[in-house]
């Protein structure tokens, strides 16, 4: 019998893969918009006013490329888990089967999910989070006439304060390509049934999650948690969700 919550360990281990490099390349935008506020100080450390306007301007050319990096670093690591959940679907469940594997930058980076928004604008709108606050604190450090030191230190604190935010991103877009990818193989094959399994890392509101619902809830009679491919809502439940899909055993029972 295919063992599911292994691809589904798997699949965790792609969004700490994918969170490590993210926060790697978030830091080397960081030490880049250090330099270029060394570039901008005088002797004494202070930033001209005068100079503040192309200071900003910089700073705006930096967090597009964050936003791309936040994007391209993302798909890197959907793109894993659709391959991995296609491949494991073909190895461990049914070998005539073909994966199918969706292309993640055209069939889910690009498309508009939860508030209509797409990986891509969500992209742009967490940078520009950053964006707004890091042009604000310059600008008032510049007035003020505070270090640049000062500045990147409190850059720095923003950065250090907001990591949840990638974590939220990169794990509900990797765990929603995983399940997306799940149910994609089996119908392109002919295959129905999905159960829906819900997953709490020691998570204290559980039952405040849809997850725990829906592995209890029971639509056609074939048992709790049983769905068929094309329900959407278990693909993504909520932010960050970590249920994880498996065939149903009256499925597999003929073919394993
Ligand atoms: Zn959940």
């Amino acid at each position: 019998m295919a063992d599911f919550q292994a691809l589904a360990r798997e699949i965790s281990e792609y969004d700490e893969r994918t969170l490590r490099k993210l926060k790697r390349d978030i830091n080397a935008i960081r030490q880049e918009l250090g330099d270029l506020l060394d570039d901008f100080a005088n002797k004494d450390d202070s930033i001209n006013q005068r100079r503040l306007g192309r200071l900003l301007s910089e700073l705006d050319s930096l967090m597009a490329k964050q936003s791309e990096v936040i994007f391209d670093d993302t798909t890197e690591g959907m793109s894993l888990a659709a391959k991995a959940t296609a491949l494991f679907l073909v190895t461990h469940v049914n070998d005539k089967w073909n994966q199918y594997v969706l292309n993640v930058q055209n069939d889910l980076a690009m498309r508009k999910w939860l508030n209509d928004l797409s990986l891509w604008d969500r992209s742009r709108i967490i940078s520009g989070r950053y964006g707004d606050e890091i042009r604000s604190i310059i600008r008032q450090g510049v007035y003020q006439g505070v270090s640049t030191s000062r500045i990147r230190r409190q850059v720095r604190e923003i950065y250090e304060g907001t990591e949840s935010n990638l974590d939220r991103l990169v794990v509900s877009e990797i765990q929603n390509t995983y399940r997306l990818q799940f149910g994609h193989t089996n119908k392109q094959n002919g295959q129905i049934w999905i159960q829906f399994n819900e997953h709490f890392p020691a998570s204290k509101n559980r039952r405040n999650h849809e997850c725990y619902e829906y592995a209890r809830e029971d639509p056609y009679g074939k048992g709790p948690g049983i769905f068929k491919v094309d329900d959407e809502k278990i693909y993504s439940p909520h932010p960050q969700c970590t249920s994880y899909l498996s065939i149903p055993s009256f499925v597999l029972g003929g073919e394993a």
